[in-house]
Parts: structure tokens; sequence; C-alpha cells
């Protein structure tokens, strides 16, 4: 019989639910039911070859040591001249860190500000990582509540009316997991134009489905806001736009003063990302993108496919889902709760998807349906959803 006291926070720690529904459609798949899953946020794709064979040959070029914490200087140049042609911003490479994946970037960015006492305002929905991390830290986990009526876009008037001087952290997403939902440059503009008045308040801008667009959109970097770079953290990474989910790849631009304590951090935790991925992750920059368009490419044709099908189901409606692969209909009318719909989905029809409010509460009403799956799969499972409505 033991008695461990384990610490408080870790009773705060929230999950990722795609990760149990995930685990929930693999059990029943393996007992024999046929499962489409459009529940995992994930690209369908391989990783483009050339991208696994610059991982093979680091490691038979012996590539198998230490690198710098913050990333091989290599790696760093290419994300600054990756940034500068994408977005057209200069970044010094010195303010770039290499992380393993989005997520630490996120965590670091808390863990910086977070504390009791502390405020940390972020998207909801909105990927739930950021409401878990924000409670672990102990500081208070401030909504920003994006509806439906405005794509899913924050509204910058309300994120910045809910500043207070114990804000010391506004987390934003776009395009958006879980909505598909794009912020208008205006709305940016504003929020951008607002924090000249509050000092005291860093935002980190998550970026990573930077490259998924539809519809002649382009993306709005932060980066591309001199005013605030020195309290700006733009989170990015190569698991989206490279179909790279597994090896473990992100990095993000710091401002100077965050620097030397995120690198610390770095050192701290995992000391610096696996050698072969950082070689892996620097042909993906530099070499042909042609892959990427053609994900892209097959993304927005899934996307008018699901969002026409899911339009057409009684008593549900969709968004045009303007960026990310996700589409997040309104499923209120139905009668149905999110959490009973995702279970009516997977259990009568065999289709996985994840309940609005796995992304927090504000996502009630709503269900989102990943398209990193094929068309043929996607109509399929639209299908078997209409029969069992
Ligand atoms: N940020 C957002 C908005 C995401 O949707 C995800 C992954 O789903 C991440 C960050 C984390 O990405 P990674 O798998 O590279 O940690």
């Amino acid at each position: 019989m033991t008695n461990l006291q384990f610490a408080a926070g870790i009773s705060r720690l929230g999950t990722e639910s795609a990760f149990m529904v995930l685990a929930r459609a693999q059990k029943l798949a393996a007992e024999g039911r046929d499962i489409i899953n459009l529940g995992i946020g994930q690209p369908d794709f391989r990783t483009p070859e050339h991208i696994v064979q610059a991982g093979i040959k680091a490691l038979q070029d012996g590539h198998h040591g230490y690198t710098p914490a913050n990333g091989l200087p290599v790696l760093r140049d290419a994300v600054a001249a990756d940034l500068e042609k994408r977005h057209g911003a200069k970044v010094n490479p010195d303010n770039i860190i290499v992380v393993p994946g989005g997520k630490p970037t996120m965590f670091f960015a808390v863990l910086m500000f977070g504390e009791p006492g502390a405020e940390i305002m972020y998207p909801n929905p909105g990927f739930p990582i950021y409401e878990s991390v924000i409670k672990y830290s102990g500081a208070t986990p401030v909504p920003i509540a994006l509806k439906e009526e405005n794509g899913f876009a924050f509204d910058a008037e309300t994120v910045l009316s809910q500043i207070t001087e114990r804000t010391r952290l506004i987390i934003i997403n776009s395009p958006a997991n879980p909505t598909g939902g794009v912020t208008p440059k205006e709305e940016i503009d504003k929020l951008v134009a607002g924090l000249a008045k509050h000092p005291h308040v860093a935002l980190m801008s998550d970026e990573i489905y930077s490259q998924m667009l539809y519809d002649g959109r382009e993306h709005v970097s932060l980066l591309n806001y001199p005013e605030i770079r020195d309290r700006l953290i733009v989170l990015d990474g190569w698991s989206k736009t490279y179909a790279m989910t597994g090896w473990r790849m992100g990095f993000a631009v710091w401002p100077d003063a965050m620097v030397d304590p995120v690198t610390r951090l770095c050192i701290n935790d995992h000391s610096c990302v696996n050698a072969s991925a950082q070689f892996a992750g620097l042909a993906a920059l530099t070499g042909p993108q042609d892959a990427v368009h053609e994900m892209v490419a097959q993304f927005d044709d899934r996307r008018r496919a699901i969002v026409e099908a899911l339009n057409d189901l009684p008593n549900v409606t969709c968004t045009d889902a303007a960026g990310a692969f996700y589409a997040f209909p309104n499923i209120s009318q139905t009668g149905l709760t999110s959490m009973e719909a995702q279970n009516l989905f997977l259990d009568k029809a065999g289709v996985a998807t994840i309940a609005g409010t796995s992304f927090g509460r504000y996502g009630e009403g709503y269900i989102r349906f990943s398209y990193a799956n094929s068309k043929d799969n996607i109509l399929r499972a639209i299908d078997r959803i209409r029969a069992v409505l």
C-alpha cells in the first residue's frame, strides 16, 4: 500500500481527446468493425521521400550526437529564410528555437508566464492543450469565445476588453483547430493596435496551419507587425505542412528577452531535438515544395466535398472551413449534445469524430471532422451518419 503525494498541478492537466477516440476506434477496428477515422488531426500522407532520405542519410553520416539546444545553426538559417520567403518577414536565426513538435513551444510559453494570480487568454473552442497547460501552471484560463457567426475568428474588441492588469499572455491560432476558422487581417490589425495600451501583455500566435488556407486566402503572420515583435512568440512546425507528425519537429520565433529562458527550458527538458530529424527538417525547407502544394490541393478538394455533404445532412449546418483540415458543423438542431453525437457516430455509424466540447465549453453543439482521409471514405462516412440521424 502506497501513500503517494502527487503535486497538485498534475491533477489539473487536461488531455487531447483525439488520442482517446483514436484508441477506441482502433479497439473497435480490432474487433472487426469497419471504422472510418475522421477523428485524428494528422495528414494521411507519407512524409515526402526526399525528406525521409535526408533523415536516413543523417543517421548513416554519423549525426548521432547532441546538437545545440536551440537547433542546428544551418537549420535555423533555413527557417529564417523560409519565414522571409513565406511571410516577407526578416527574422534573426538567433531568435529561432527548434523544439520537438508544436506542443513544446506552447508549454514553454505558458510556463514562462503562468503562475497563480496570472491570467492567460486562449481560444475556445481551441486546441485543448492551451487550456490544459494554463491550468497546470496555476494561472487562470480566460477563454476567448469563438463564434460561428464570425467564421470562428476572434473578435479583437472582445479580446482587448478582457485584458486586466493580471493578463500576461494571449494565445491566438489562425487557421484554427478545431474550427478551420481563419481570422481576417482587420481583426489582427485591431488587436495589435489595441495592445499598444497594454505593454505588459505578451502574445503567442500559433501558426502551425499557416500553409493550409483555401479559396485564395493568404496567411497573415503576426511576424509582419514590427510594433509587437519584442513580445511576440510565433509557433510553427513541420508536423502538418510536411506530414511529419511522428518526427516531432517544430520551431518558434521568440523575442530577444525570452530567448535565454526558453533555451534553458529546452536544456532542462530535452537537451536538443533528435539530430537526424533536424536534417530531415532541413531537407523539407530547402527541397522542392511540390508535395506540400499537392497535399493542400487534395485537402481543398476534400474540404469542398465534406462541407457540401455535411450541409446536406438533416439539421446540420457547416461553415466553409477556411483553413487547416477540419470541418466544424453545428449539430445543435439534431437534439444531440456534442458528446452524444460523437458516441452515436462511432458506435452506430462506425465513424470516429471528436465532440466540440473536447475543445472547450464553447464547443458544445459542434463536432470536429478531420478530413485527413480519402474523399471516398469521407463521403461513405457522411452517408453512414445520414443513416443514423
Ligand atoms: N497547434 C495546433 C493548433 C494543433 O492543432 C497542433 C496539433 O494538432 C499543434 C499545435 C501541435 O502540433 P505537434 O504535433 O507538432 O506538437
